[in-house]
């Protein structure tokens, strides 16, 4: 079975999410969505992606000179599972719609929980969305704390665990956003991360705290834990290790600055770094527990996971671990 995809948004992560699927022996992208005719619009044809619009847009499209195959309405009416990658709060409002088409349909971590009911991370809980009609990718930085904690929790079981958030300000194509030479604290403490790591992982107790730092490149997590079995650091740089979507970081790499030049080197599309970066220094087990750095590339982590939650939701591959060694090979982890 091929799954027919179509991708409503296509912006940072929505562009992103194509290329993945296009890369799939068992999916196909069968449109993409845009609202303006900008230069990823003009990319998206010249990789030979349907373009779709927002109805009474098509002048616009016209006057650039980009050829449409119809309207938003038009493209579900072709894909078996839409994934929607508009920005936040906006997706929930195309709820309504992917109902009137009876299509399946996942959104990404700038909406609820609610809205799907089914919060997805590949390693934690694949079973879940098996066979749903909607489910949620969760936000770059519950992905990258659900790929650590669910791993470590498989391997020693996991107690208490505590995380403080570095946050990127903003993408490094967005010159919207700031700040560009200060650090925000997030006053609303715990913040909104940790009960979103247990949409994904309900058994957990997990509290964080975050601040916005003046940086496009990565968020950067230090993350404290209660590992339930007697262990050491060697063990769970062990354990991390089996995960094909954590990295540990060496060979004096000391910044994301690093991490994304070694992205570069790799000729990683876009420079992505799809999983979790660990320093493997860092990695250190005392009686105060385990602590660690991790930096997360907030653009990509979250990419693989689409791919495997439309496996999940098109019932094509039952066993996790399958989906996640199809999805990897086929994008070259
Ligand atoms: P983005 O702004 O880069 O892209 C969104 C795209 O959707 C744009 O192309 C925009 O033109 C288009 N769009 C806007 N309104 C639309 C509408 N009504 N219908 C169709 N398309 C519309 O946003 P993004 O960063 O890709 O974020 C998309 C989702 O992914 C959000 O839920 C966000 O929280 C989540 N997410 C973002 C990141 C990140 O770092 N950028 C990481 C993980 C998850």
């Amino acid at each position: 079975m091929t799954v027919k995809v179509v991708v409503n948004g296509y912006g940072t992560i929505g562009k992103r999410v194509a290329d993945a699927v296009a890369l799939q022996p068992d999916m196909e992208v069968v449109g993409v969505a845009k609202t303006r005719p900008n230069f990823e619009a003009r990319m998206a044809l010249e990789k030979g992606f349907p373009l779709y619009i927002l109805a009474g847009r098509e002048s616009d499209f016209k006057n650039a000179g980009m050829e449409i195959n119809g309207t938003v309405e038009d493209m579900l009416e072709a894909g078996d599972v839409v994934v929607d990658c508009t920005p936040g709060h906006i997706g929930a409002g195309n709820k309504a719609l992917y109902d009137s088409v009876g299509i399946k349909a996942m959104w990404q971590g700038g909406e609820d929980h609610e809205l799907a009911g089914v919060s997805f991370n590949a390693h934690s809980n694949y079973d879940e969305a098996f066979g749903c009609d909607y489910a949620r990718v969760v936000s770059c930085n519950t992905t990258g704390l659900s790929r650590v904690i669910s791993t470590l929790d498989n391997a020693f079981g996991v107690g208490k665990v505590r995380a403080t958030l570095c946050r990127r300000s903003a993408d490094p194509g967005d010159v919207k956003k700031g700040p560009i030479n200060a650090i925000i604290p997030e006053l609303k403490m715990p913040s909104h991360h940790g009960p979103d790591v247990v949409t994904v992982l309900s058994n957990v107790d997990i509290d964080t705290v975050a601040i916005k730092v003046p940086t496009t490149l990565m968020h950067l997590h230090i993350v404290n834990m209660d590992l339930l079995q007697e262990c050491t650091s060697d063990d769970v740089v062990d354990a991390l290790d089996e995960n094909s979507r954590i990295r540990l970081i060496g060979d004096g790499i000391s910044s994301t600055a690093e991490i994304m030049e070694l992205a570069r080197d790799m000729n990683r599309p876009r420079s992505d770094m799809w999983e979790n970066c660990v320093w493997e220094k860092s990695v250190n087990v005392s009686k105060d527990g385990l602590y660690l750095f991790q930096a997360i590339h907030q653009e990509s982590d979250v990419i693989p996971e689409n791919v495997d939650c439309i496996r999940a939701m098109m019932e094509v591959e039952r066993d996790s671990a399958k989906s996640i060694a199809k999805t990897n090979k086929a994008m070259g982890f």
